[in-house]
């Protein structure tokens, strides 16, 4: 076979031995004679599964007591219209920082009677680095942030103070590349095609004070609390992705981890970094301390 690069975002490349071992895999799982493409969700050998892919994730992100994790589909997009459903009772903020925030704007402004501020944003600065400062006030009922801006090849390395408010982050193209502190976070989401698995599930990690404050009557699907109390099992959730995500995590944890990778992924960003700034012909027009690890537009 001939292989090629690829550069593309999403969905991106996959670690070689996990396509080879879900090749292996594919015809016979756990030698249960079926393919995990056709075992029942609620049978003995895919329940563990998705245990297994939830205990990585503990694992690796360090997720700290008092949180849960929920496998949704319908992406990162609809995760932009669940959380300010969810979450938005009259007044949130976003931080604006290129396309992906924005998309998280406009469904929040879909919400009826929710007022959505943009508290911050780097948009008379084309986008080309991260807001710093940012005030919180105390009133709002979450602030949202993209870690990674994925189009724009900015990022916020850190969590943001939020004056006691709830932090919600899209990670969709950075989660599990480099350390956050998630005890920071209310609520982390990420489409996985990005760095975790295939396209179709969507991972989301939400501390159950954050949870408890969910609104009530919404449709199941579109309530986080479904996903929570049904193990992400209320209907059919996305089996393949979920198990080719697991296999990545184990690939992920024999690499030494998120601190292993994040040092990698530096090391790989300053290779193209230095070229595109020694370069005549190309640049990378990040201020520099906002450049992303994992998006290096030229
Ligand atoms: C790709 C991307 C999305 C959209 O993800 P889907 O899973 O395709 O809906 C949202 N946010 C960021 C930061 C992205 O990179």
């Amino acid at each position: 076979m001939k292989e090629v690069y690829n550069f593309s975002a999403g969905p991106a490349t996959l670690p070689k031995s996990v396509l080879i071992k879900v090749q292996e895999e594919l015809l016979s799982y756990n030698d249960s004679g079926m393919s995990v493409l056709e075992l029942s969700h609620r049978g003995n050998d895919f329940e563990p599964i998705l245990e297994d892919c939830k205990k990585l994730l503990k694992e690796l992100l360090n997720i700290p007591e008092g949180y849960h994790i929920v496998f949704t589909q319908g992406g990162a997009s609809l995760a932009f219209y669940m959380i300010a459903l969810n979450y938005g009772k009259k007044k949130v903020a976003y931080v604006d920082t290129g396309v992906w925030s924005d998309k998280a704007i406009e469904q929040a402004r879909l919400i009826p009677n929710l007022e959505v501020d943009i508290i911050a944003t780097s948009k008379e600065d084309k986008y080309l680095s991260i807001p710093k400062q940012i005030k919180v006030a105390s009133n709002y009922d979450y602030v949202h942030i993209t870690t990674n801006n994925t189009i724009e090849g900015t990022c916020f390395f850190n969590h943001i103070e939020t004056n006691g408010v709830p932090l919600i982050a899209d990670m969709s193209s950075n989660l599990l590349s480099s350390e956050y502190d998630v005890s920071k976070f209310d609520l982390i989401y990420a489409g996985a095609q990005k760095n975790l698995g295939p396209a179709g599930v969507t991972i989301v990690i939400i501390k159950d004070e954050l949870l408890n404050q969910g609104k009530n009557n919404l449709p199941h699907m579109l309530d986080y609390k479904t996903y929570v109390k049904n193990n992400s099992m209320y209907n059919t959730p996305p089996t393949f992705s979920i198990y080719v995500t697991k296999l990545v995590l184990e690939w992920l944890k024999s690499f030494g981890g998120v601190k292993a990778i994040e040092k990698y992924n530096q090391d790989k960003a300053k290779l193209l970094y230095d070229f595109l700034d020694n370069s005549k012909v190309f640049y990378n027009p990040i201020n520099k301390e906002d450049r992303s690890l994992v998006n290096i537009p030229f």
